[in-house]
């Protein structure tokens, strides 16, 4: 409280306040300008199946690398991209860019391939989503089932019935729709059945300790089974080591993501890894069996 810090403090805490702002506006303003001159990537995180490491899918990660900051975390621009409404033009570049990529990747045969995109909340709430997304995907040529949207639960339940109509006509386009960091939001055995979903992602931090947290290797196991009975896909996220691996495959979890495998790579790096990992060649699968 300002006022029991007295008038001193209180002009210190007035003057961080600015200082906070300034530097909020010039990173907006930093943002903004990548978005038009360059400095906006997409890398790539291999999705894997647990039982033999072949790489099924990407996950699309926005990159940022401005001039004078060097590379800007997603954990600090996502959150002021998306109060600024700049997310809009940034979720757009990088759904254009996933899409011509991934369109690349088909081309070379990797046909399977599919790629998941994150959703913020303020473009869920764009009237115009489904019909950019239709634009963009007639745009690559690649199929709409090779396009998977990410939402988070908190995303999901700022309007219900809006989520489920959105979701729904994403999906009736062949599109899959799954719901992020799951476990970290309202979780509600509820709405996993009432949402249109094909799949999850646990959140990674039940993943973390999973080997040596009792709790959070009940929680996954728990969210795996009743996955399963629902007939969603699972994918666990933030897999580091050989006993996570392991525990997850154990347990019946179909697919992962995580360091362990591979961290997110630029597309060229990520072409080199497709290559020793397409199907017939020995799958680069860590192995996890002594764990
Ligand atoms: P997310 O969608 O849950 O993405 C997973 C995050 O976990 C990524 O962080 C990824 O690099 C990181 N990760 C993957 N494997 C491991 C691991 O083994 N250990 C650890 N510690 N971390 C791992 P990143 O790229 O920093 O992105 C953070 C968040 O920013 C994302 O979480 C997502 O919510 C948001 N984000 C990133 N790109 C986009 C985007 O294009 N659009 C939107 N709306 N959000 C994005
Ligand atoms: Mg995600
Ligand atoms: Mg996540
Ligand atoms: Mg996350």
């Amino acid at each position: 409280d300002a006022k029991q810090l007295g008038p001193g403090k209180y002009r210190f805490f007035i003057a961080d306040m600015n200082r906070r702002n300034a530097e909020q506006q010039r990173l907006e303003q930093s943002l903004r300008r990548a978005l038009e001159n360059g400095g906006i990537e997409v890398h790539y995180q291999p999705k894997v199946r647990l039982v033999d490491g072949h790489i099924v899918g990407l996950e699309a990660l926005v990159r940022w690398t401005d001039a004078e900051r060097g590379v800007v975390p997603p954990g600090h621009f996502i959150p002021l991209a998306e109060r600024t409404g700049l997310i809009v033009q940034l979720g757009e570049r990088v759904l254009e860019t996933a899409l011509r990529q991934l369109a690349r990747l088909h081309h070379l045969g990797h046909d399977d391939l599919h790629v998941a995109v994150n959703l913020a909340a303020l473009q869920f709430q764009q009237p115009n989503l489904v019909e950019r997304i239709d634009g963009l995907i007639h745009a690559s040529g690649v199929p709409a089932a090779a396009l998977e949207l990410e939402i988070t639960e908190t995303t999901m339940m700022r309007d219900i019935d809006h989520a489920i109509a959105v979701m729904t006509r994403l999906r009736e386009r062949g599109s899959h729709v799954t719901i992020d960091d799951f476990g970290t939001g309202y979780s509600s055995l509820e709405y996993l059945k009432r949402f249109p979903i094909d799949g999850l992602k646990i959140d990674q931090s039940f993943v973390r300790d999973l080997a040596s947290d009792a709790n959070d290797a009940a929680i996954v196991s728990a969210i795996i089974a009743m996955a399963r009975t629902l007939q969603l896909e699972v994918v666990a996220e933030g897999v580091e080591t050989a006993a996570q691996w392991d525990y997850l495959r154990r347990h019946g979890c179909q697919l992962a993501q995580g360091y362990y495998f591979s961290k997110p790579l630029p597309a060229d790096e990520l072409e080199l890894l497709l290559q020793q990992n397409a199907p017939g060649n020995t799958p680069v699968a860590p192995d996890a069996s002594e764990a």
